[in-house]
């Protein structure tokens, strides 16, 4: 039987990043860039203003106060036409443009207008002004290509597409980027005894948590879900809702993958041309985690068979489907790693594989500290909603004292 590591190496050899596409940047949001992207401009594209106030030359403010005539008004949009000497200011507005003479910019708090025309000075018509400042040259300006130049890299590739991106990218000018798109799953819940989640089970009838839950799972990802409902253990209905769930780039099918009668499973995915990678991992919970794949023109299709038991399917998703989507999704950084974390409390293991055990993370002190939680096992879902990590435990018998260093794998 496989291990984790020998496991997750052979699927991941088995997902290759799709193709990049064009993609509106209104679209990209979580996607990864495929190629880096540089500016068609210089950013800000002229010598700005960074306030509301008076723009002069710092000169006439060496004594800490004068009394400027105010030659126009600019406001952002608008384009100052009048030169700044010595004596004069131009009133100015957050972002508008620097009129040529001046180098600095007075604040409005530290201006008091003086009203009236001033007499025989063209243009005096919007009076004159006091400032009360010291102001060296340059202040309150943000000068032409201070934060980039035309041409420089705005944001590298390769790395998923975050809201702050996506306005860098917009005013590099980029209507699309290059990125990989998503990557569709679909999920297929599998099992005579289920039910929708709306329906109140009959006798020997359990709810279809999988479904959603993989739905869910396979969102918080990055892939584009599609639910394909609940499939009876009936090897002609699962035939052709497998078939359906084959266009999609993965499939994740819940459910009759272990050594029941009606685990039907794994002989329907290989009737449908399903090459198994593997059957069973050496690990708890989620021991029954059969993989195949099926050539196809945009790269191997990905079917993962999860165990049924909802704790064993979260898990298995976590460890093997979740780095698989992230890399058809061009993701390079496609595996979370184990973190270290202490043990919030003594702990014994008994059992005879590694251990994924639900629990809980805590910061303190810049360390984590993990707890892990009451488990009963593979279908007890309850833990699930409690758990934010899943603490790490090395086959054997074992007893592991307050405070000792473990590894933990964070969910997001
Ligand atoms: P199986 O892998 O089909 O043998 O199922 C193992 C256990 O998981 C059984 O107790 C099933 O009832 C349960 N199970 C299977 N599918 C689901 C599902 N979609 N939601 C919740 N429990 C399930
Ligand atoms: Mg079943």
């Amino acid at each position: 039987m496989l291990t984790v590591d020998e496991a997750l190496a052979a699927v991941l050899t088995h997902a290759q990043p799709r193709a990049p596409r064009a993609l509106a940047i209104g679209d990209a949001l979580g996607l990864v860039l495929a190629e880096g992207v540089r500016s068609d401009i210089d950013s800000p594209p002229y010598d700005k203003s960074l306030v509301d106030g008076y723009a002069l030359v710092a000169a006439d403010l060496a004594t800490g106060e004068c009394v400027l005539v105010i030659l126009e008004e600019v406001v952002a949009g608008k384009v100052p036409t009048k030169t700044v000497r010595k004596g004069f200011a131009t009133r100015i507005m957050t972002g508008a443009p620097i009129p040529q003479g001046a180098d600095a910019v007075a604040m409005f708090e530290h201006s008091e207008p003086i009203s009236g025309p001033v007499a025989g000075i063209a243009g005096g018509g919007l009076g004159s002004v006091r400032i009360r400042a010291r102001l060296g040259a340059g202040q309150n300006i943000m000068t032409r290509a201070a934060a980039m130049k035309r041409g420089d890299l705005v944001v590298r590739a390769v790395r998923r597409i975050r809201p702050g991106d996506i306005g860098a990218i917009c005013e590099a000018g980029r209507e699309s980027v290059s990125a990989y798109p998503s990557p569709s799953l679909a999920v297929l819940s599998t099992g005579d005894e289920l039910v929708p989640i709306g329906q109140f089970p009959g006798p020997g009838q359990i709810r279809n948590s999988n479904g959603p839950m993989l739905v869910a799972l396979a969102r918080s990802a990055g892939a584009v879900p599609l639910d394909l409902g609940i499939g009876r253990d009936d090897k002609s209905q699962l035939r052709a809702l497998m078939a359906r769930g084959l266009e999609c780039d993965v499939l994740a099918i819940s459910g009759g993958v272990s050594a029941g009668v009606l685990d039907l499973v794994p002989a329907v995915l290989a009737e449908l041309g399903i090459k198994q990678v593997f059957h069973k991992v050496h690990f708890k919970p989620g021991k029954p985690l059969w993989f195949g794949t099926l050539a196809g023109p945009a790269g191997d299709k990905l079917v993962f068979g999860l165990p049924g038991n909802p704790v064993s399917s979260f898990v298995c998703f976590e460890l093997f489907v979740r780095p698989a989507i992230r890399r058809l999704a061009g993701d390079d950084q496609a595996l979370r790693p184990l973190e270290p974390a202490r043990l919030a409390g003594a702990h014994t293991t008994k059992g005879d594989r590694p251990t994924y055990h639900p629990a809980h993370l805590e910061t303190r002190e810049g360390q984590f500290w993990v707890q892990p939680l009451r488990w009963e096992g593979s279908a007890d879902l309850r833990v699930l909603a409690l758990a934010d990590a899943l603490a790490y435990f090395p086959a054997g018998e074992r007893q592991y004292d307050e405070g000792a260093i473990i590894e933990v794998y964070r969910l997001s």
